[in-house]
């Protein structure tokens, strides 16, 4: 499957991973836009939010969990911190593997562009 979050998982593609459990991994973005952003992953392939259903409510449950492990191991937890999902074009999303971007480590404005 030609999907770079994919070969990540595989280890075909390298990247500064910060944390894993059985069902997430979690490394740091190539381009960050924040001191801390990080990219939380399913380790099963979930392409976007709009093909989710009831089946994938316990691995979405386990990947926002996940992502707040990364947020309170990044330091993040007392200033505050931002999840994003990007979900198709309009919103800029640019790979097909659901992820969550953890940013923090400075102010976030609202709303974003
Ligand atoms: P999105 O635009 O929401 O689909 O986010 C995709 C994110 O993946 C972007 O923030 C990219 O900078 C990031 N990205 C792309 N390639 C890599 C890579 N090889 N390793 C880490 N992050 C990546
Ligand atoms: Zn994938």
């Amino acid at each position: 499957m030609a999907c770079l979050f994919c070969n990540i998982l595989e280890k075909k593609v390298p990247a500064t991973v910060v944390y894993e459990d059985e069902h997430a991994l979690a490394f740091r973005d190539i381009r960050p836009v924040a001191p801390t952003h990080v990219l939380v992953i399913p380790k099963k392939h979930l392409a976007a939010v709009h093909d989710l259903d009831d089946v994938h409510a316990e691995a979405v449950g386990r990947l926002l969990v996940a992502a707040r492990r990364v947020a309170d191991q990044e330091g993040l937890t007392k200033d505050g911190y931002r999840l994003v999902i990007n979900d198709g074009d309009a919103a800029g999303q640019t790979v097909h593997h659901i992820h969550v971007h953890v940013l923090g480590g400075r102010s976030l404005s609202w709303p974003p562009g």
